[in-house]
């Protein structure tokens, strides 16, 4: 089985080919740090965590970078407008640095409960000001920047001349310089398609560094030029993102990065799809803007209930990472019923017993499963094939089919490696307890309670399952014993 992705650079399916042999860079454009996290956020976050997973199945050695933007994001994602970070410290008194540390803490916080993995390496453009420096030198000595009142500009113009400018987004660069032309000499950039590399800081501005040219501090599309040559070298073979992050920010960060070293450093690009709120775009202007947090604990007036992390992580799964999701709270309950039957399955499959012969057919399922992911990564059909396999569990469960050993163990080894390891799903009480201690003494509990039953003592038993309840367990009789949930 090959692994193909599609790269948003060609415009198709390529077969996965790394530049090492074992080791694969990937690097992927993390938070601005700013705002709460909101699904927007989770979805890149639990895509790439897909594919980092996926990737280590397959035995490759994976360096994943994530950078968290601190610096450099402007308001209106332009080269005007004042710095997100340092408006927030302004605004409450805080050093930038506290209104950094804050939201990375919740950030992690929320990443944590999606069972989003961390990544190898998470630098900060706050941290990497030398080397964002040095790359705008090379794209100045290289004759593709220019310097102005101590800003300096990529020369779009000029890079376009060598180079092709709008070859990820497929925007034509000719439409972009002549609609912009009457705006020329209006400020000091050339072209208003000329973006900053480096921003000579205004006196009310507080974070700022000293340069060759200004005190001031770096355009945003720098720091992924810097931080992902600098950690993964001047090749490597993924970059990803949202596709809110093609134009204008990764289509500069090839500029950048081709005009400072003359050639290409991305192999492969990828871009994972929006969502949608009732077919509108998410923000904080249209009023269907629901933080992490508020799916967590339900309080928005847009949802019916709370949803827990892995509901969310598991209705973003159920769509191909390219397609659009809309969101919906009917769309998130039938997520949470979904999952519910899968995890249940899960538990059942580890309680069945295997017969001398089988009567259900579940092999091939391994293959299935890893042909879907093989083909860009397609997780609803994983997901699929394993409802598959579930009807099989429960016909056995329920007596009506018969399992072999041999098959029983390779059922559990397929449901594992998919559930757990590259879709990354936790049963919600593992969420909300953290460990497996707390399974067992439940099961122990409600051994007890079998063993009071089968010495009639009915007092205890029910005094075990009243209890249970009480708490919030339900708790199900079964031929071979009990089931239970939280
Ligand atoms: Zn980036």
């Amino acid at each position: 089985m090959k692994l193909t992705i599609y790269n948003t650079l060609s415009r198709k399916k390529e077969e996965f080919i790394p530049l090492h042999e074992n080791k694969v860079g990937m690097y992927v454009c993390g938070p601005t740090v700013y705002g709460d996290g909101h699904l927007g956020h989770a979805r890149p976050a639990i895509t790439f965590d897909i594919l980092f997973r996926y990737l280590m199945h397959l035995g490759y050695k994976v360096r994943y970078v994530r950078n968290i933007t601190d610096v450099g994001h402007l308001e209106n994602d332009a080269d005007s407008g004042e710095d997100k970070i340092a408006k927030k410290a302004r605004l409450d008194e805080l050093e930038p640095m506290e209104v950094v540390q804050y939201y990375t803490n919740r950030y992690h916080k929320a990443m944590e409960m999606l069972n989003v993995l961390p990544p190898s390496i998470e630098p900060h453009a706050s941290g990497h000001i030398m080397e964002q420096i040095d790359f705008v030198q090379k794209i100045l000595d290289a004759g593709f920047a220019y310097e102005s009142e101590g800003s300096v500009y990529f020369d779009v113009e000029e890079y376009n001349k060598k180079y092709n400018y709008g070859k990820l987004s497929g925007r034509n660069v000719e439409d972009m310089l002549e609609s912009t032309r009457e705006l020329d000499g209006q400020s000091e950039k050339r072209r208003s398609v000329d973006f900053a590399l480096w921003k000579k800081a205004s006196p009310e501005h507080i974070m700022h560094w000293k340069a060759p040219w200004s005190e001031g501090f770096p355009g945003w599309h720098m720091e992924c030029s810097a931080m992902g040559t600098k950690y993964l070298g001047e090749q490597f073979d993924i970059h990803g993102g949202g596709m809110d992050l093609m134009f204008p920010h990764h289509e500069c960060e090839i500029a950048q990065s081709t005009a400072a070293l003359g050639h290409e450093t991305v192999k492969y690009w990828m871009h994972n799809n929006m969502i949608t709120i009732g077919g509108q775009k998410m923000g904080k202007s249209l009023g269907n803007f629901i933080t992490l947090e508020q799916f967590f604990t339900g309080n928005h007036p847009l949802l019916s209930q709370a949803f827990s992390p892995m509901t969310v992580r598991f209705f973003i799964l159920q769509a191909h990472y390219r397609s659009t999701v809309d969101f919906s709270s009917a769309a998130l309950e039938a997520s949470e019923k979904g999952l519910s039957r899968l995890m249940e399955g899960y538990t059942r499959l580890q309680k069945l017993t295997a017969s001398a012969t089988s009567s259900v057919e579940t092999a091939g399922l391994r293959a299935r499963c890893e042909d879907a992911m093989c083909d860009d990564l397609n997780t609803p059909i994983v997901i699929s094939h394993l409802f598959d396999a579930l009807k099989a569990i429960n016909l056995v469960h329920d007596g009506k089919e018969t399992i072999s050993a041999a098959e029983l163990d390779e059922l559990k080894a397929v449901f594992k490696i998919f559930i757990e390891e590259i879709l990354g799903l936790k049963s919600e009480t593992e969420v909300s307890t953290g460990n497996e201690a707390y399974k067992k003494a439940i099961d122990l509990l409600l051994n007890m309670r079998l063993e009071a039953k089968q010495n009639k003592d009915w007092a205890t038993s029910d005094k075990i399952r009243n209890e249970l309840t009480a708490l919030g367990f339900e708790i199900k009789d079964t031929k071979d014993g009990f089931e239970w949930k939280i």
